[in-house]
């Protein structure tokens, strides 16, 4: 039986560990270890970084791995790259297991920037209640537009002092809803939200709130990884595994 590496942290990858524990398959599940309590999964799971590129190929080699998934998020772009690169250098096939970006549509008041340096740039000069939905990890980008309020929603309590002053703190773990999203946003006045195109339906309440009350959205696209087959569903996965598999690649 081949082993499996999962490569984690989103619901997707949640969804390939339950599938691969139903059919009893050999599977290790790989999380960063970013926040504290990190879902329980039914396979094997290990926390931490590899070690860059180079340690995650010998870990692949220690470990016997024979296909990996990367079930990391959109925006996990580094880990992303450093397993086409692993996979590569080790010989192993790899696949990448993403969800579907959010499309605009009626009623979206969007503008769409490539980066987060852009989504700070394309805040408007006065002083703006701003729902900052981007996670913990890079809330420092914005400490040099500080006269803003930022709302911000974390998984956990940040232990250490946030980069930036002006801030209101909710903690909370998705998946959202549209009406408590709305509410949130009327709550705190938000006037504009900055957000991934994470993709998927938890993430996705907000931008329906905003559409909805009208709120503009800065929508940060996705970050690019090259050098990798993308497949968007649970079924296209499980079918990749199978095949590789059999032809021994
Ligand atoms: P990143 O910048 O792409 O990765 C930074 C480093 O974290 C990687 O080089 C690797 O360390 C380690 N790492 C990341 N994912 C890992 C995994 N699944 N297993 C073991 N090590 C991992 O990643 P990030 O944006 O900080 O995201 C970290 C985790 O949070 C990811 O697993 C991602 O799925 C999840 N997440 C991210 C976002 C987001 O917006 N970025 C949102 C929701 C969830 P080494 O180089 O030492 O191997």
């Amino acid at each position: 039986m081949t082993r499996i590496l999962i490569l984690g942290g989103t619901t997707e990858a949640s969804q390939l560990a339950a599938a691969l524990a139903k059919r009893g398959a050999d599977a290790v599940f790989s999380y960063a270890g970013r926040t504290n309590s990190p879902i329980a999964q039914p396979l094997p799971t290990r926390i931490g970084g590899f070690g860059g590129a180079d340690g995650l190929a010998d870990y692949l080699t220690c470990e016997g791995i024979g296909q990996v998934v990367d079930a990391t998020h959109p925006f996990a772009a580094q880990m992303s790259m450093n397993a086409v690169q692993a996979c590569f250098k080790a010989g192993i096939p790899l696949c990448g297991f993403e969800r579907a970006p959010w499309q605009a549509g009626p009623g979206d008041n969007w503008q769409e920037v490539p980066d987060l340096a852009a989504a700070m740039a394309a805040l408007p000069m006065a002083p703006t209640k701003v729902f900052l939905a981007i996670g913990k990890q890079n809330l420092s980008q914005f400490s040099r537009a500080d006269h803003h309020h930022y709302l911000l929603r974390l998984v956990d309590d940040p232990q250490l002092a946030l980069p930036l002053s002006n801030t209101s703190v909710v903690i909370d773990r998705g998946p959202f809803t549209a009406p408590s999203d709305k509410a949130m946003l009327l709550n705190h006045k938000i006037e504009v939200i900055v957000a991934k195109n994470s993709g998927g339906s938890g993430a996705r309440a907000k931008i329906d709130a905003a559409r909805e009350l009208g709120v503009p959205v800065i929508m940060v696209n996705r970050p690019k990884v090259t050098s990798r087959m993308v497949l968007g569903n649970l079924d296209q996965v499980l079918a990749w595994l199978d095949h590789s598999t059999r032809l021994g690649v």
